[in-house]
């Protein structure tokens, strides 16, 4: 995982790969352009394109784009190759947002209740991450907040201490696609101020606060995205 802000989504031809990160970097280039739509749902992704855009051989492509069939983005179809993966419908949409507030308070709930000085610290790295600025251009930061949203809400899932609800979730990849929904700077400006609020609570150790908090996190995440079904 790469939260390194010097690295240039989108670019990874332009600095000098260390080995072992090569298919690092060609799996977050080829998310970021998943993330911000660069790369469309639905579409087609050749791997020859992608050799001559990144200027990489093919296995290191290959091996990014297994990862990402892992990750549920990208679907390879035998004899056909690989594909981005649809959109997700607007049932599948509202099924994601029950699951998560099923869930989630629940868990923000429980991590507050059992909240320590270790996992304040490891909630409030994930969040602090999220609200620095860096020279990224608007689309790369907005697949990076994507990925940092996800480890945020893992974060707090993780200080719950229940592994199967955390596994569920992580299971859907559900950040992956519902930040593929719409690109809005909207979208990750008003979730800081939210994450913000979940923080306070967390540092109280005030259980009814946290989950609150949560709940009207996921809520206001779902109306946010929603006009992408208009
Ligand atoms: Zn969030």
């Amino acid at each position: 995982m790469s939260v390194d802000n010097s690295s240039e989504a989108g670019s990874a031809s332009s600095y000098i790969p260390r080995p072992n990160s090569l298919v690092e970097d060609v799996y977050d280039a080829i998310f970021a352009q998943l993330m911000a739509l660069k790369i469309a749902p639905g579409s087609r992704i050749t791997v020859d394109n992608l050799v001559k855009e990144f200027n990489v051989s093919q296995t290191p492509i290959r091996e990014a784009l297994g990862r990402l069939e892992g990750e549920g983005l990208v679907q390879k179809t035998h004899l056909v190759g690989y594909r981005a993966a649809p959109q997700i419908t607007r049932r599948r949409f509202d099924e994601l947002y029950e699951l998560r507030l099923l869930l989630e308070p629940h868990s923000a709930a429980r991590a507050a209740a059992m909240m320590d000085d270790v996992k304040l610290r490891a909630i409030r790295e994930a969040a602090g991450i999220m609200a620095r600025r860096d020279g990224h251009d608007e689309r790369a930061r907005y697949s990076n907040f994507a990925r940092l949203d996800a480890i945020f809400h893992d974060t707090i899932l993780k200080c719950a201490e229940n592994e199967l609800i955390r596994e569920t979730l992580a299971f859907q990849h559900t950040h992956f696609h519902i930040f593929r929904l719409m690109f809005h700077s909207r979208v990750t400006e008003e979730a800081l101020d939210e994450h913000a609020a979940i923080l306070a609570a967390f540092a109280a150790a005030d259980s009814a606060h946290a989950e609150a908090a949560m709940r009207r996190h996921i809520e206001c995440s779902r109306d946010r995205l929603l006009p992408a079904f208009d």
